[in-house]
């Protein structure tokens, strides 16, 4: 793989980058049996680099591996250190974070031997914005998937589990191929879901509604950050089934998630979404959410794990 940074934490040690290999013939490989996390690092004024909600994040990698009766043979706050580890070891100001829990090499058999347990690594590397600085500014196109998101006796999506992104691989695909900079996918009750990778939001008469939990969604660590951020600027946040064209009604439609942090929507299949822009109440949110980063909002959730200290 491309080199994006020195070292990897590779099942309790830190090792060349270019060392953290496995065999082909991996069981997350050819079952997609791996869990993981995305989370983000940034570099504060007043206590450099800090990780953002590092804790939420590890425990929704225990709480997906969990699901699938995965055993991870650390514990999260052996996980939480290795985090900050990795980023410490690679000398990073700013980071995304990629732990990853999956079967190694035990075999070909798709039932995995009781007591097996999970390999793990954690990489760190800079990454620029998901959708790109310009989508954080001026909005993204967003189409309406014809796949939709994974029902819930098939796959849980309450787990960040390898296998569940080839659903958002076809999401995202069939998007691009549209000329959209996102897809988003509706659940099997024909309600709004998530993006590829985001939770949605959708505001009207200054009232915020997002998708519930219940909606086939990934409870995203973003999407509460947003619902306390809102909260605390004294918005009424509705979690309910949203409607498709209440997409398109919408005054202001933005999406969320560790990699596209707070990014605007400017359409929804080609129908404008109010203005056509950044909404205010959008503006607000991502002012308050990269404020916790540049000092202007004050982390009165203690979300911010310094690095160096
Ligand atoms: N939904 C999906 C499918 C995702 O992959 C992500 C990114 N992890 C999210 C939502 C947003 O979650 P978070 O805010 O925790 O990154």
């Amino acid at each position: 793989a491309k080199q994006l940074a020195e070292y990897i934490w590779f099942n309790g040690k830190i090792v060349p980058w270019k060392e953290a290999t496995v065999h082909v013939m991996t069981h997350a490989i050819h079952y997609g049996s791996s869990v993981f996390e995305g989370i983000r690092a940034y570099n504060t004024p007043d206590k450099g680099t800090c990780v953002f909600r590092l804790n939420e994040h590890n425990r929704r990698l225990f709480d997906s591996a969990k699901i699938y009766r995965m055993t991870i043979p650390y514990s999260l706050e052996e996980i939480n250190q290795a985090t900050v580890d990795i980023i410490r070891e690679n000398n990073l100001k700013s980071a995304y974070i990629r732990p990853i829990a999956f079967y190694g090499d035990i075999g070909m058999g798709l039932q995995v031997p009781f007591g097996t347990e999970t390999e793990v690594t954690i990489a760190a590397f800079e990454w620029g914005a998901y959708l790109g600085e310009e989508a954080l500014k001026n909005g993204v196109d967003a189409g309406i998937s014809s796949w939709n998101r994974l029902a819930a006796n098939t796959m849980p999506t309450g787990a960040k589990a390898g296998g569940n992104y080839l659903s958002s691989q076809l999401i995202s695909m069939e998007a691009r191929r549209h000329g959209y900079g996102e897809g988003i996918a509706l659940d099997r009750n024909g309600f709004i879901s998530e993006g590829a990778g985001e939770n949605i939001f959708i505001i009207r008469n200054g009232v915020v509604s997002t998708t519930p939990k219940t909606a086939a969604i990934l409870p995203g660590i973003t999407r509460d950050t947003v619902i306390t951020l809102l909260k605390e600027m004294g918005y009424e946040i509705r979690e309910e089934n949203i409607a498709r064209e209440a997409m398109y009604l919408a005054d202001e439609v933005f999406m969320c998630g560790t990699a596209a942090e707070v990014t605007p929507v400017r359409s929804v299949d080609g129908i404008q979404v109010g203005s056509g822009s950044r909404g205010p109440i959008t503006k607000q949110v991502q002012d308050m959410f990269f404020g916790l980063f540049n000092g202007s909002t004050p982390d009165k959730w203690n979300w911010l794990t310094p690095v160096y200290k």
